[in-house]
């Protein structure tokens, strides 16, 4: 490996020195990104959780970082100096009781018969449709679905897309373990964050703005058989007290970078990733950590990187904005802070790449590749790509790693904005086993240096990607 890895070295240095004037005045090193890495995920940083104080430290470690590489300030103004740090304000909301489930004289409890994944606030009601193939679904109603396909996700999805006011989701093989799952964690509420209401999506782990998506119900074994039974137009009440809001906070850390060209300086080349993970879990026997090396410490550390070259080299034309998000795990509470606060107008926002799971070779694409989510939506991946990116369609189209990032929010709003990375679907994903001895060091030093000439270009060019026709989410 390391032998591989020299000639490889060589190679790059061949390639940049026949552009001298793009050769940055610093460079990218495994020693540098494994300080940055064992700075965020080792044991001590407890898995980063989001809305801890342990993300906090995170994000301080990465603001550090940036007043070393001569990245300026540009989150919240403390004691009248502007700091890298921006808090978020979040207000959770809980039910005081397990909310319970009627339909006629049945009767079902949160965590016992019925598992809410999710509700919309106190009270739903509709009511009931039992759906049968080809039917369509009844604005307002309750509909109960045995899902019978391979693919409940997609059947959950034409409910929950089609104007239902909840959706109830039989017992069967495909569905047990998400019963179970749900059932053993208080049901998903709304959030606010600053002004605005977001509820968690099921079409991505992104939330959405505003509060009326359908409550998720899934029934026990023996619920199920009691529902069989029901009909049309039964009445079905889900009801619980909400307790008093639980306000809370995340953090975002944000640098700037301001651009030399007059012109091109109003043009935002925005880099990011998210530094929050899963945290501790105490209920674990043995490893209770959550180290989130790859995810997504990995980006972070690359999102550090371009600033450590981009800060030491010349001054680029565009402005570039520096950004790592809190509570990307948790529904991306930070971008949608960002989004609601940007430090710039958004219509000046030209490109946003995000850095996810970079830190280990995707077998599905070859060893020095990176691939961008939603890769034929734009001509920014292309781009890229023509100017010596080693980037390449997102092979696992069915995962919809598009929508499960931050870029996603931002690209709602209708910037560029895609994910970069080379997650191989390993199975430490989520897991505690996520840690540093799973990164393969080479291959995250080759695939950060191999996007800072591609960066480079992008902060000095006018190129301004658009998204393909009808492709903009
Ligand atoms: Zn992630």
């Amino acid at each position: 490996m390391r032998r591989h890895y020299s000639v490889l070295c060589v190679s790059l240095l061949l390639a940049t020195s026949l552009f001298a004037q793009t050769k940055p005045a610093a460079s990218v090193k495994e020693a540098d990104i494994k300080t940055e890495m064992t700075a965020l995920a080792n044991d001590e940083m407890r898995g980063r959780g989001s809305m801890t104080e342990d993300e906090k430290r995170a994000g301080e470690y990465i603001a550090s970082q940036f007043a070393k590489f001569h990245i300026a300030p540009a989150g919240d103004v403390v004691n009248g100096k502007k700091g890298y740090l921006e808090a978020v304000p979040v207000t959770k909301q809980e039910f005081a009781a397990p909310p319970i489930l009627k339909v006629g004289s049945w009767t079902g409890t949160h965590g016992k018969e019925i598992a809410v994944l999710r509700a919309g606030g106190a009270t739903m009601s509709g009511p009931l449709q039992v759906l049968k193939p080809g039917d369509n679904i009844q604005q307002g109603a309750v509909v109960y679905i045995h899902p019978s396909g391979g693919n409940p996700r997609a059947e959950m999805m034409q409910v929950l897309q089609n104007g239902a006011a909840g959706l109830i989701v039989a017992d069967s093989d495909a569905t047990r373990a998400r019963f179970t799952r749900a059932a053993a964690q208080p049901p998903s509420l709304p959030v606010r964050i600053g002004s605005v209401q977001l509820t968690p999506s099921v079409s991505s782990p992104i939330a959405q703005e505003g509060g009326t998506e359908p409550a998720i119900i899934y029934l026990s074994e023996a619920a199920t058989k009691d529902f069989d039974k029901l009909e049309n137009g039964a009445k079905v009440e889900l009801s619980g007290q909400i307790k008093t809001a639980v306000p809370g906070s995340t953090t975002n850390v944000i640098g700037v970078l301001e651009g030399s060209d007059a012109k091109l300086k109003k043009e935002v080349i925005l880099l990011t990733a998210h530094m929050d993970h899963l945290g501790t879990d105490p209920k674990l026997s043995g490893d209770q950590i959550y180290n989130g090396a790859d995810d997504d410490a990995s980006g972070c550390t690359a999102v550090m990187e371009m600033a450590r070259v981009l800060g030491a080299g010349p001054k680029p034309k565009r402005t570039v904005y520096f950004v790592t998000f809190g509570s990307e795990e948790k529904g991306g509470y930070g971008n949608q802070y960002f989004l609601q606060h940007p430090p710039v107008p958004l219509s000046g926002i030209v490109a946003n790449l995000e850095f996810e799971m970079i830190g280990r070779a995707d077998s599905a694409v070859k060893p020095d590749e990176l691939w961008l989510t939603g890769y034929d939506r734009s001509n920014l991946g292309p781009e890229l790509a023509k100017h010596g990116a080693k980037i390449v369609a997102d092979p696992h189209p069915d995962q919809n790693f598009f929508m499960r990032s931050d870029n996603y929010a931002l690209a709602r709003k209708g910037i560029v904005a895609q994910t970069v990375s080379s997650f191989g679907l390993h199975k430490d994903y989520h897991q505690v086993s996520d840690e540093l001895k799973t990164i393969d060091w080479d291959h995250m030093t080759q695939a950060i240096g191999s996007m800072v000439g591609p960066v480079e270009w992008l902060v000095n060019s006018d190129f301004k990607p658009t998204w393909n026709e009808g492709k903009k989410p």
